[in-house]
């Protein structure tokens, strides 16, 4: 089992702000905390390996430099994504189009001078 701490949350059993967050090395590999030390002594290894309980040590552990890449970088990296692929369309779809228009512009008002002054 992983004993790597990705960050710190406080208990919500005992108020000990010094409980340890940590990702299960096997299986769901589900966020978890261990309580020791507590006022009331230890809580011990809380395990709340389902959707509400990931979400509340997510929103409520306070990451450590590594625990935040790990767990934020996924997310992050998805929505830069789709930011990045985004924005490329939309400057793909302006430059060429704007470009092509100017050319056009300028091609027609000197064919029409030429074609008008030769007459
Ligand atoms: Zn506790």
């Amino acid at each position: 089992m992983s004993r790597d701490i990705l960050g710190h949350i406080t208990c919500p059993h005992c108020q000990n702000e010094s409980a340890t967050v940590h990702r299960q090395a096997k299986g769901s590999r589900a966020l978890y905390y261990r309580c020791y030390d507590g006022k009331n002594g230890d809580c011990g290894t809380v395990q709340i390996i389902l959707k509400g309980g990931q979400e509340w040590i997510k929103a409520n552990m306070r990451p450590l430099a590594a625990g935040e890449v790990e767990i934020i970088a996924q997310e992050a990296a998805e929505v830069a994504k789709e930011q990045a692929v985004k924005a490329a369309a939309v400057a793909a779809k302006k430059l060429p189009e704007n470009k092509a228009e100017q050319a056009n512009k300028k091609s027609s008002m000197f064919s029409k001078f030429f074609e008008d002054s030769h007459a």
